[in-house]
């Protein structure tokens, strides 16, 4: 689970985005200059050379401000944009950059990295409780889908030649374990902001724990939160730097921890 990609990451400028760089005084004096030109040549500028160069030098200003505003984006994203943007995902805000989006997508994209961006991300909100709860399940089982081709070989055989015998790709019926983790999934996701679930949405990401621990369900919340304060948020005050990896979401500061525990997990601290 620690593998997974994050979808939420930038990979593209939005139209607007990719607008906003033509407000830049280089690029606006440029244009101002290829304008000048151009009424100077009474418009006839198709083989006039300075008029030529003006224009690639305005196509290679507006690339390199585009791949400079880009990493911004991406570096902002990186130091505070995470927790913000899968709570507000996951609260349902209507994200409305998401038909503008160029490219979330490429031609490798797999067809279950495809589903998951598409559930996870571009899916409008649903209308009723009812509809938002199939929206978050759908989401769910994307992940679980593509949790599947991270663990296993995707070259399509069963084993890697003198390797260990990997996880079988897809499944045709789900394990006892695969559904007991499934629920326990679905339990730490909340559908209503006063819902307290029972699982540590922290054990539960720990791949390396046994799966009793993992799916382990408290007598109470309030047991839960005893236990959460004890073996997580105290990690965090000695200075360690947990991770949310059923999100795949650095935790590092106390606040982060506590606000994502209650607001997508409805844990109290
Ligand atoms: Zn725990
Ligand atoms: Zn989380």
């Amino acid at each position: 689970m620690s593998r997974w990609i994050d979808p939420n990451r930038p990979w593209g400028l939005t139209s607007e985005q990719a607008e906003s760089v033509n407000n830049d005084p280089t690029i606006r004096s440029l244009v101002q200059e290829r304008e000048r030109l151009k009424q100077r040549l009474n418009r006839r500028t198709s083989n006039h050379t300075k008029y030529q160069d003006l224009n690639k030098k305005i196509a290679s200003e507006r690339e390199r401000l585009r791949a400079a505003l880009l990493i911004e984006i991406q570096e902002l994203y990186e130091r505070e944009g995470p927790v913000r943007s899968i709570e507000r995902q996951l609260a349902g805000v209507k994200i409305d950059t998401a038909s503008k989006v160029v490219s979330y997508f490429s031609n490798d994209t797999l067809p279950e990295q495809r589903r998951l961006i598409e559930t996870m991300i571009l899916a409008p909100p649903g209308a009723t409780l009812e509809a938002e709860r199939q929206r978050r399940n759908d989401a769910i089982n994307a992940v679980t889908a593509y949790c599947k081709i991270e663990e296993g070989d995707m070259r399509g055989g069963r084993k890697r030649s003198g390797g260990r015998p990997k996880r079988a790709v897809i499944k045709e019926s789900p394990s006892p374990e695969d559904e007991a983790l499934k629920a326990a999934m679905l339990s730490v996701y909340i559908k209503d902001p006063k819902e307290r679930p029972t699982v540590c949405f922290m054990c539960l990401g720990n791949e390396g724990a046994p799966l009793a621990v993992r799916i382990y369900s408290f007598s109470s919340p309030g047991d839960l939160t005893k236990h959460f304060k004890k073996k997580h948020l105290k990690k965090v005050e000695e200075g360690g730097a947990p991770e949310c990896k059923i999100c795949s979401i650095p935790l590092d500061h106390k606040m982060h921890l506590q606000n994502h525990a209650l607001r997508i997990h409805g844990t109290i601290s």
